[in-house]
Order: structure tokens, then sequence, then C-alpha cells
């Protein structure tokens, strides 16, 4: 049976459809072989109504004005029906009859009303009144057939149905199930309902089902939706618990030392924000429970300071740290960001010959001309692109402990690698980074206690839908930016304007700037598109900026290539970098100051705001040219050219992705992450925000007061219930 999905789910639920008067083993196998997959009288009560049709207005006929929108109950008097002809569409005419008056229903297009509207039948139509020929009618309005006698004006449901499965049909069988198996069991307790303006269970679903008013189908649809997160998120908070409960984790060494010392190094002074989750995170490393916090933060706001100082809380105490990047450009970022600030505290990087940079503002303190490591040192980098020798020196440094921090990419839960003692890992999302590599990561150390996991987003979510998403993770927030940022200036240029765009780009580099030109390739792994990429970057390199130091990055470069230009653009020899998205993240040359995106509609709201966060971090007021057809084309959608002026209404990451949930929809924007999510029927995360939050500290604070909900033997049976095809990730840790 499929696992249960909101209710508790006592076992005279749990019971065949059969067990319902007028159902038999025929009507059985239809429902459950349908793609509804209807089998017990849980499953039936959970088949939620898509909309109601609502006949609470009506009329008696001789009072229905011409214009008027209303209902009229009444029986079918006369069917002027034609033969079923081919081709010709021949509206079908009923007389209805009230005993005020009578009134026409004409339907075109519904040839299948023959059969419904019989001479004789009762029924409540809906519609909109109009006179013709002095008579009065209703063009195709919505009708509902009046089943049992003395049932009167009423709300109907409009059930999910199919040709054998009428809404009709699933109106009776609902019906007949709430009659005969209410009440249901309340698993949840009096207080807490009082606490949260809730009705109880039963009404809920008779409610939901069968309003008798449609303000009482919001209230209903209220609890309904707590439940699905009340679950949801119990499961969560379980969970949690127990880990914190039966993980053995380190208690770091968080006082004064090589942390803090980093911070009082760096060239500008932290944020409030940054000191404020530095402070959450101390205070996680310094328990003996295994950390796993979300480090949430709009772009630019300098998450990787907090991260850093994370990895170097582990490293004064004599542990590892592993900061994974998404890429191999961002791990070699990360690895010089690291060198260049912890050698002068008496850290060596193993670094041969050094880049000359501008890390922090700082200028490096030697200044070589390529980027070289030998991996020999306490910081060591491990991609998939280092040559055998320094692989081997990596891993070996990794499994003797005396790499302390070991920056790498993916390659670093892979085979092969074994640390000697590893306490602190820095992920980044991207990585999408779950329960199953927690595991990995823990079965790659020595050390017999769990490290502490921090992972780092940028993805602007409301915090409460953070908690949904990251479920048994806590949270710190980065929502302030450093002071002195410019905000970027976003300008909508059209096909037409292209020229003022370039003209921008080549007067910013004339400035002593660099500009990156993003171009529409969307699938990396397309030839085609690899190639109409690389044609417009000659295009831009020798026609358009035939003076300008040009160069060009994309996703199907070998990662080597990749760093090659990267480099380049950080020292200030490439002026304009033209790049797909894989700048997208986290790349950081403070002296760019234009963006250009071509075919800026192609991407997604957040996506955008991705790229863009690209400029604006340094001193430099920046500018980001989105360019797109759409703006000059009748023809386009007009969602594409209003996402657009979204983008340059704000630089506010949140507002933009509650503009990003609003078009595009929940399941598109947040992806895989919600897995798990789909089984929530009637919630729609972002309008049920509230409940959502409501849920999350009822669901928390119960397992803070009950952990193993042997008070509550009934939630506990629910939430097993909801995670049944997850038990074994609830229950273990
Ligand atoms: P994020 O990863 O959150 O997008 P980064 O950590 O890459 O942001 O930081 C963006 C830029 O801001 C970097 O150049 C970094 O050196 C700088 N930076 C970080 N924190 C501060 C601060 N408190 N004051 C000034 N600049 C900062
Ligand atoms: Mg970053």
């Amino acid at each position: 049976m499929k696992p249960s999905l909101l209710l508790y789910a006592p076992p005279h639920l749990q019971v065949p459809v059969t067990t319902l008067r007028g159902v038999g083993d025929s009507q059985a196998t239809t429902l459950a072989d349908s793609k509804f997959a209807i089998k017990s009288i849980q499953d039936l009560l959970q088949h939620y109504p898509r909309r109601h049709l609502d006949f609470t207005d009506s009329k008696p006929i001789d009072q229905a004005r011409e214009g008027d929108e209303l209902t009229i109950i009444g029986e079918i008097r006369k069917a002027n029906t034609p033969p079923p002809m081919r081709g010709r569409k021949i509206p079908h005419k009923f007389a209805l009859y009230d005993g005020s008056s009578h009134i026409w229903l004409t339907f075109f297009n519904q040839p299948w009303r023959a059969r419904d509207l019989k001479v004789g039948t009762r029924i409540a139509a809906k519609g909109k009144v109009s006179v013709f020929r002095g008579s009065r009618q209703m063009n195709n309005p919505m009708v509902d057939i009046i089943t049992e006698a003395g049932e009167a004006v009423r709300i109907v449901p409009v059930y999910p149905a199919t040709a054998e499965i009428q809404t009709t049909k699933l109106r009776r069988y609902i019906a007949a199930a709430l009659e005969q198996y209410r009440p249901l069991e309340d698993p949840l307790p009096q207080a807490l309902l009082d606490r949260q303006g809730l009705i109880e269970r039963t009404r809920a679903l008779a409610d939901y089902h069968f309003p008798r008013e449609m303000a009482h189908k919001w209230i209903a649809r209220k609890r309904l939706v707590f439940d699905e997160l009340f679950t949801l998120q119990l499961g969560l908070a379980y969970r949690k618990h127990r880990i914190e409960l039966q993980t053995l984790g380190i208690a770091h060494h968080t006082g004064d030392g090589l942390a803090d010392e980093f911070l009082r190094a760096l060239p500008f002074k932290p944020t409030g924000a940054q000191l404020r989750s530095i402070e959450e995170i101390r205070l996680d490393m310094a328990r003996p429970t295994p950390m796993h916090r979300l480090l949430q933060g709009e772009v630019g706001s300098g998450k990787t300071v907090v991260a850093l100082h994370a990895a170097l809380l582990a490293v004064q105490g004599g542990y590892q740290a592993a900061v994974m990047a998404p890429t191999e450009v961002l791990a070699n970022q990360h690895f010089l960001t690291l060198s260049a600030l912890l050698e002068p505290l008496g850290v060596r990087s193993g670094r041969g010959k050094v880049e000359q940079m501008d890390l922090f503002g700082a200028p490096a303190p030697d200044g070589g001309a390529v980027t070289d490591f030998d991996n020999t040192g306490q910081i060591v980098l491990l991609t998939g692109s280092i040559g055998a020798a320094k692989r081997r020196e990596a891993l070996k440094r990794i499994a003797d402990g005396s790499a302390g921090i070991v920056v790498g990419t993916h390659a670093l839960i892979q085979e092969g690698v074994q640390f000697s003692n590893l306490g602190m890992v820095v992920v980044d999302e991207q990585h999408r980074f779950g329960v199953r590599q927690r595991v990995a990561l823990r079965e790659k150390t020595s050390g017999d206690s769990a490290p502490d996991i921090l992972i780092m987003t940028a993805t602007p979510i409301p915090r409460t839908l953070a908690f949904t998403l990251y479920g048994d993770l806590d949270v710190s927030i980065l929502d302030e930016l450093p002071k002195g940022r410019r905000p970027v200036k976003t300008r909508i240029v059209s096909e037409a304007e292209r020229q003022s765009a370039y003209d921008l780009v080549r007067s910013e580099v004339r400035a002593g700037r660099q500009a990156y030109v993003i171009t529409p390739l969307i699938d990396e792994s397309d030839k085609l598109d690899v190639k109409s990429a690389e044609t417009e970057a000659k295009r831009l390199a020798t026609e358009v900026f035939p003076d300008l130091r040009v160069g060009m990055m994309h996703g199907r470069m070998k990662p080597n290539a990749k760093e090659k230009v990267m480099s380049e653009f950080r020292r200030g020899e490439v002026d304009v970098l033209i790049s797909t998205t894989v700048v997208e993240v986290g790349v950081d040359v403070p002296n760019a100051t234009v963006m250009l995106i071509e075919d800026a509609d192609r991407f997604g709201l957040s996506q955008l705001h991705q790229l863009r966060g690209r400029i604006g971090r340094g001193e430099h007021a920046s500018t980001c040219l989105v360019l797109s057809s759409v703006v000059d084309d009748e023809e386009a959608e007009p969602v594409a050219l209003e996402r657009l002026k979204v983008l340059a209404s704000t630089n506010d990451g949140f507002v933009l992705a509650n503009k990003d949930l609003e078009l595009r929809g929940t399941g598109t924007v947040l992806g895989e992450r919600q897995s798990g999510m789909s089984d929530l029927r009637l919630t729609h995360l972002l309008r049920d925000l509230k409940v959502l939050q409501a849920a999350r500290e009822e669901a928390f604070s119960l397992i803070g007061k009950d952990p193993e909900l042997l008070r509550h033997p009934n939630i506990r049976l629910e939430m097993e219930g909801r995670y049944s095809d997850r038990i074994e990730w609830l229950l273990r840790s």
C-alpha cells in the first residue's frame, strides 16, 4: 500500500473502499487502478477537490434580470437536442422550470449534455442570464445534478476525475465515507489546536469536501495544510534530535587563536551579520554535538570569511578542515584567498610561485606571475585536474594529518581520500549535499567523532522556506552587505541600443575597470551551443573590441584552461571576460564593474541575480546591462519583460526570489531540494509560509518536550506513516 501521507492512519481508515455501502469489488478495482490509486478510505478522504462550484446564490427564475450571475434550481422540462451530426455544431437547448417561470439553457459543443440532462432531472445551473427574443437564457452554465430528494442549494466539490471515475461518483463515495467513518481520530492535543486557531480534523475534512459556506472551506484548509506541514517538520525535528543525541561530535577549541587572528588580519571590519554568524557557529562548534548549519547570505554578503573562520576554529585545535567548492575555479580562488591571508600568520600553503592578486584589497605577499603550488604545505588543494604527483602528495598529507586545510571540489569525498582527523567541513550548496554525503564524509575520517558541517547557500529564499528545505539544519543568515557597497545599477537594453552597451563596456575598461559579457549558452553540453558561444566570442574580440584584451570561458573547457583565463582576468590581464554562466557562483574580482548579459530573458530571475552579483564587489560603481530582444518584440510574452523589469527594480535577492517563485512556481525554482515535499497536497509553500512557521515551532517544541513521542503515540504513528518511504532516514542517525 502507498504510504499514508497526511493523516494518522488509524486501522479503521486503512480499510479498503469496499467497506463503503455501494462500492463493490469492480468499483474498488477501478479506483485502485486509476491514476489516483485510491485503495483505502483514507486515500479517498484525501482525494481533495480541485475546486468548488458555489450554487448558494440562487433566485427564482422570474426574479432573474438580464446580466445577473446566479444559480437557478429547477427541473428539465424540455430538451431540444439535435441528432448527433458530424461537422456541424448545433447548440443543445434545455428548458429549465422552477415553478415561477422557465429559462433556456444553451450548450455549445457539449453534446454529452444530452445524456445527463433528461427531462425530469433536477439540477442547479449557474451562469449569466441573457435575454434572447424575449425569453431568458443562460449560455454554457455550470451544472450540478441534484441527486437526492430534498437536497437543496449547496456548494459542490469538483474532483480530479477520469472517464471511469466521474466527479459525481467521487462525490458520492466521499460523502459516504465521511458519514460512515466519522468521527475521525484527531492526534493533535486540544491545547495545540486552540493555540493555533485550528479546527478539529473531522470537521476540517468534512468542510473541505462539502463546505456549507465558502468561508468554511478556507478554515478547513488551514487545518489540513497544518497537518501536512506539521508531520513533515516533526520528522525533521525528530531526526535532528536523534542525531544530536546519538552522534558523538567534537567540542572544538573555540577560544582565541588562529581563527580570530585571521579575523584581525582582514583588511576590513566584519559586518554585524558576519560577527553574529561567527558567534553562532562558534557556540555550535564548542558543543560536543555535531553542527549542521546552513549559512545563507545574499551574493556579496561575505560568506567566505565566515566559513573560513569556522574552518580555522577546527584547525587551531588540531583538527583538519575541508572546504568543498562547486567548481575548480572556485576551489582555486578559495585556496589562494586562504594562502594569502594565512601565510602572514605562519600557516604554510606550499605554493611555489604565487599569482599576483588583489585579495581582500591587499596585495599578495609575493608577486610571481602564475598560480602554482606543490601541495607540501598545511593548506592543500585537491581537484580533479591537479597532476598525479601533486595529488599523491595531497592525499598523503590528508591521510597523515599534516594538511590542516584541504580545499577542493567534489573530489574530496571521492574514493582514495582518507582524512586523519577531519573536524569541520564547509560545503557549498551547489553540491546538493545530502544525508548520504554526510554519511560518506564520516567514513572518510579515522577520527571517531562526526565532523561539524557548514553549508553555504546564496539561494535567497525566505527564512521559513529555508527551514523546510534544509529541515534539520540550523540557519545563520547574513542579511547585511559590507559597508560602502554601491548597489549595482541595472539597465534593460534593447537590441537597438546594443551599441550603447558596448560603449559603456569600453569606457569602463578605459577607466581601468574590467567587464563580463555573459553569452546565452544554456546547455553547456550542447556542442552547437558551445560553437555559437565561441563564434560570438570571436566576433566580440575581433569586430567589437579589437582594441581590448578579450578572454573566453565556458563549461566545456578543460579545468586548467578555465583557471588560466580566470587568473588572467583576476590579474587584470584580460579586460573583457566572455563567459557562460560558469561565473555564476562565487567568482570574486572586485575590479570588474560592468556586466553585459546577452539574451537575458533566457535566464531565471535568481540566476540573473547571481550573475549580477559578480559585479559591485569593489569600491567602484557598477552597471549590469541586460540585453534582450523581448524589449522591442511585441509578440514576446509580457512576463519575460516583466521579469527583467523586476530585476532592474531591486537588488534585494529575497524580493527577487519571491517574485521568481511566483512567476515560475515553487517546483522549478527549488528543484531537487524539495523532494519529499512532493507529497504536500494542499500546501502552497509561498502562500502558506505562516502556517509553515507555526507548524515548525509546534513540531520542534513537541520534540523538545517529548523526544520519542511516547506521550503522543498517535502523532508518532502519523509521523512514521508520513516518512514510511524514508523510515531509515528518519530513525537512523
Ligand atoms: P559571498 O560569498 O557571500 O557572495 P564573498 O565572501 O565572496 O561573498 O565576499 C564578497 C567580497 O566582499 C569579497 O571580495 C570579500 O573580500 C569582501 N568582503 C567580505 N566581507 C567584507 C566586509 N565585512 N567588509 C568589506 N568587504 C568584505
Ligand atoms: Mg562567495
